[in-house]
């Protein structure tokens, strides 16, 4: 499928890189510091087909926790929804995206939603397969299918440094452990969450997935259902109420679009019945989203009324 620049884009996107200065790339996975923080691309596509980019498009990020959004809708598919919010609760919380502070709120204990870390691990650990493998092997494929069906892959460097140091995702599901809500074991489930964290694509492809949510779950192009519609529903609501980690709700108010955001400077948008939006731009704010992303989804959402409210 053809992308085109385009020049109205160029003009947002240089307007929006001055705010790049102002943020930092996320660190705490060592292989994410060797990013160019002054990076920013867009590519939004349309439900008719038609895609306009700008910026560094070719460029690879991986998906970090905007692999969550894509997991839950894998998870859903597999269990249903009854057994997944056994499992994971419904609600904000707020707080920082690996935080564990209110993982003793609900009683019996389960993480608050799907898309902070303690929830998109316990979502992971319902992933059906028959070994590890076999279980990334079907999160690879969902979001190749998802993408447009160019082979997608991810990056082991970048897993292999998150899988090394992620000392506070091991404490969640030791944790969750205790409580039943994790039943398998801590490494293993940490390799298959680090692997899916690190897929890796272009903002096309990222743009390209936010189209099949922005048309509930079908392929625009060759019409198949690739996601049932309700389970979309349940991950665009996600998205609004949680997908923009503790700025969920600012971002509602100025933006006004399911969207997620990962570590990496990703940004998923989703225009429902319109388009797809693929962002990269990883120099972050405090709260971790990336700070020209930001700047450049809400200027577009002003000029061409993208808020759902
Ligand atoms: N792999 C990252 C982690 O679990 C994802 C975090 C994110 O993008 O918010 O820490």
């Amino acid at each position: 499928m053809p992308c085109y620049s385009s020049d109205k884009l160029n003009e947002l996107v240089m307007e929006a890189k001055k705010y790049t200065a102002q943020g930092k790339v996320a660190d705490y996975i060592p292989a994410l510091k060797k990013e160019n923080p002054n990076d920013l691309s867009i590519a939004i596509f349309h439900s008719d087909g038609k895609c306009i980019s700008a910026g560094e498009v070719e460029k690879k990020i991986t998906l970090q926790s905007i692999s969550k959004v894509l997991t839950l809708a894998l998870a859903l598919m597999d269990c249903g929804e009854k057994r997944v919010f056994e499992k994971v609760g419904y609600e904000p919380t707020g707080d920082p995206f690996n935080s564990i502070v209110k993982l003793e709120l609900y009683n019996p204990s389960k993480p608050l939603n799907p898309m902070i870390n303690a929830g998109a691990l316990a979502v992971t650990s319902m992933i059906k397969g028959s070994s590890i493998n076999d279980r990334l092997e079907r999160i690879r494929a969902f979001v190749q299918r998802l993408a447009g069906g160019q082979q997608l892959s991810y990056s082991e460097e970048v897993a292999r440094s998150e899988f090394e140091t992620a000392y506070l995702n091991r404490a969640l599901c030791y944790f969750m452990m205790e409580h039943k809500i994790i039943e398998e074991n801590v490494e293993e489930l940490l390799e298959l969450y680090t692997k899916q964290c690190a897929i890796e694509m272009n903002c096309l492809d990222l743009a390209r997935i936010g189209l099949v949510f922005a048309m509930n779950g079908e392929d625009p192009f060759t019409k198949e259902q690739l996601i049932p519609k309700d389970i979309v529903r349940i991950c665009k609501t996600f998205m609004v109420t949680c997908g923009m980690y503790n700025a969920a709700g600012e971002f509602a108010v100025r933006i006004g679009i399911p969207a997620k955001s990962g570590v990496s400077g990703g940004i998923m948008g989703v225009v429902p019945n319109r388009f797809g939006i693929g962002i990269f731009g990883p120099a972050l704010d405090e709260k971790g989203n990336s700070i020209a992303g930001l700047k450049l989804l809400e200027m577009l959402s002003e000029q061409y009324s993208l808020s759902i409210f």
